[in-house]
């Protein structure tokens, strides 16, 4: 590396060509967000909201969740924080919402669909604290919507979105200006980057979920741990898709996924044309540097002759010569 991690640490960061990668963080839990800062995220870019929902008996009241994201704007003056909408179902549990017993619960209510329906109510109350948070005060906030599997959901979701800040009564709901995205967590999405990036202003792979279903392997069992790696060509070549489908519509396009925070593969991402990487706090340092280190043309060569390999081990061999 050419420079430690403390130097890496205040400042965003280009690849030895000039390509901006911004470095952000993902927040699961409020203890994560001074370390996040610490560590220098330019900005937070998941903020999983369902632990506002935890360890309690009843969902957090509107205005509980607009002094939460409040105090994290507060956090990030100069930075963008993304926050997810609610996403339990699959791995995602919480016991007074009364979710079903399914059979296959990572195919089933999760995410937006049930936003959608049956908590739709919910989703109305968080979407009116998440523009509420966004029009008061300093902050950059963008609006985030999980396990997205077709443009019908994207609109409706939308539609929720403009119906909430039709219900702001407190401020002028024109003059909130929030960037709107999409998870890309389903093969059906990723083959619909196109068609969603032409609605919102940005994607974000959600690589262990992204990576579960296109290689039809439980992010849960270690059993099939050997199918469940975002480096096999099969998802490589799903998330390209996404980039170019995306950029092709002038959306910025971010990951979230475990895979985002590993140095190892940063040069790998940033030549897939990546807008954004977010990670857990820890590895932020790491990967800026890592970015610092990458020219991207080189990189871009490299992550087309990868993603083009027939084999898991091919691709390794590719990044690593
Ligand atoms: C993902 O699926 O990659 C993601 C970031 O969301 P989560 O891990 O919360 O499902
Ligand atoms: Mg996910």
């Amino acid at each position: 590396a050419s420079d430690s991690g403390a130097a890496v640490v205040d400042a965003s960061v280009e690849t030895t060509d000039g390509r901006h990668v911004e470095v952000a963080a993902n927040i699961g839990q409020p203890a994560e967000l001074k370390p996040t800062v610490d560590r220098g995220a330019d900005g937070v870019g998941l903020y999983r909201t369902e632990f506002l929902f935890l360890d309690r008996e009843t969902p957090p009241s509107e205005d509980e969740q607009y002094e939460a994201i409040r105090e994290t704007l507060d956090m990030f003056p100069d930075g963008r924080v993304v926050v997810r909408t609610l996403d339990i179902g699959g791995d995602k549990q919480i016991p007074y919402l009364d979710q079903p017993d399914e059979e296959n619960p990572f195919l089933g209510e999760r995410g937006i669909r049930r936003s959608l329906d049956p908590d739709s109510d919910l989703f109305a109350t968080q979407l009116r604290a998440l523009l509420r948070a966004a029009s008061d005060g300093a902050g950059d906030l963008a609006i985030m919507f999980p396990m997205v599997a077709t443009v019908t959901e994207l609109d409706a979701a939308l539609d929720a979105l403009d119906t909430a800040a039709a219900d702001i009564e407190e401020c002028d709901a024109d003059a909130v200006d929030v960037e709107v995205g999409v998870m890309i967590e389903t093969p059906s999405a990723a083959f619909m980057a196109g068609e969603l990036a032409a609605r919102v202003d940005f994607l974000s792979l959600g690589t262990n979920d992204l990576t579960q279903y296109v290689m039809a392997a439980d992010r849960e069992n270690e059993r099939v741990g050997d199918l469940h790696d975002p480096t096999h060509p099969g998802v490589l070549r799903a998330i390209h898709q996404t980039v170019t489908a995306a950029h092709a519509e002038d959306a910025w396009v971010g990951m979230c996924g475990e895979m985002a925070g590993d140095p190892d593969l940063t040069e790998l991402l940033v030549g897939l044309g990546l807008d954004e990487l977010s990670m857990s706090a820890v590895t932020i340092p790491e990967v800026k540097t890592a970015v610092r280190d990458t020219e991207y043309n080189t990189a871009s060569e490299r992550a087309d002759r990868a993603r083009l390999a027939a084999t898991r081990s091919e691709v390794h061999t590719t990044l690593d010569t």
